[in-house]
């Protein structure tokens, strides 16, 4: 089969490439892959775990072939969970498989998505609905990390919510904030395109540099952090209500210095600061595949459907900053 394959830093290569066969497994044809902010950082910026690598962990596939006794028949059309968790260490044990010590992924640590073809075991495999497209049941990572992210705390109808970040995530976050009942939803960026494209979702366009400048007493009861730079973790914390919530979903790109007076906040506000890692197939992904296509808008978050087979110059689009992009997707 061909695969658009990561050959060393910056280079990929649509190729053919062996499949890895894995026993019992279900052999899926890929139908769309998301390119993920981490891809970049994987592909282009040194940060892969070995070469070759075939990236892609936000996808859906179809059936090709089943395991003896498989229940999932050919044809059926799955959203795949990337992330395999190794069963045993002490995480596993308490069923916190996405905190698993040893796990293995799709798309970093093995061969993933970006290719014609991949085996991938049942557990992982959740049939999508009828209505839901396959380019929609691609966004469900993504979704699902974002549902992760903005639930497991407590949060009254109504509340005012800010999302600092307006790439995939963030608009999904907001979207779920809004689901759960938000009032208000303020989307904060530094990008005037990525703001413009979040008002289209009804959302609040704030420009986070004003913001930090001015705003002080802006408070928001919960705040999402979903850029992962020192400054916006600051802000999260300075926009927080009393008696707030701070979730984090962005990986952090940098170090964070705590000044005494923000900590000291912390405190004062009472705030509660979460930390959230990836995602699990229940709730997280189970709800994404219940609400996409219905109160869940993922599909005008893909702003380019490319063929895979061209997913070196869609990188490329995404490196150079040539035009907007919000999720670009490569389709077989
Ligand atoms: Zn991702
Ligand atoms: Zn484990």
């Amino acid at each position: 089969m061909k695969a658009l394959v990561l050959e060393e830093n910056g280079k990929l290569v649509w190729r053919e490439r062996q499949l890895r066969v894995v026993g019992g497994w279900y052999r899926m044809r890929i139908a769309a892959a998301g390119i993920c902010g981490s891809d970049i950082g994987r592909g282009f910026k040194g940060g892969a775990y070995h070469y070759p690598l075939v990236m892609g962990h936000e996808f859906s596939a179809v059936v090709e072939e089943a395991p003896k006794g498989g229940k999932y028949a050919p044809g059926t059309l799955a959203a795949v969970y990337p992330l395999l968790p190794c069963g045993t260490c002490a995480a596993c044990a308490k069923g916190f498989i996405q905190l698993c010590e040893r796990y293995d992924y799709f798309g970093s640590r093995r061969d993933g998505a970006f290719a014609e073809e991949l085996y991938v075991p049942e557990s992982h495999i959740l049939p999508v609905p009828d209505g839901v497209t396959p380019e929609e049941a691609a966004m469900t990572e993504p979704a699902a990390v974002a549902y992760h992210g903005t639930h497991g705390f407590e949060m009254g109808q109504g509340a005012s919510a800010l999302v600092i970040g307006g790439g995939p995530i963030g608009l999904i976050a907001a979207q779920w904030l809004r689901i759960r009942g938000a009032g208000e939803i303020a989307v904060a960026d530094i990008d005037p395109l990525k703001l413009e494209f979040a008002a289209k979702f009804g959302f609040v366009a704030m420009d986070a540099e004003d913001a930090t400048r001015s705003s002080r007493s802006a408070d928001y009861d919960v705040v999402v952090e979903a850029c992962g730079v020192s400054a916006t973790r600051t802000m999260a914390v300075e926009l927080c209500a009393r008696k707030g919530v701070v979730s984090f979903i962005g990986n952090p790109a940098d170090d964070w210095t705590f000044p005494k007076a923000l900590f000291s906040s912390v405190l004062r506000k009472e705030l509660a600061m979460r930390g959230n890692w990836n995602s699990v197939p229940d709730p997280d992904w189970r709800e994404t595949l219940e609400h996409a296509g219905r109160d869940l808008n993922l599909k005008d978050l893909i702003t380019a459907r490319v063929p895979m087979a061209d997913g070196a110059s869609a990188f490329g689009r995404i490196l150079n900053h040539e035009g907007f992009h919000c999720k670009t997707l490569l389709v077989n």
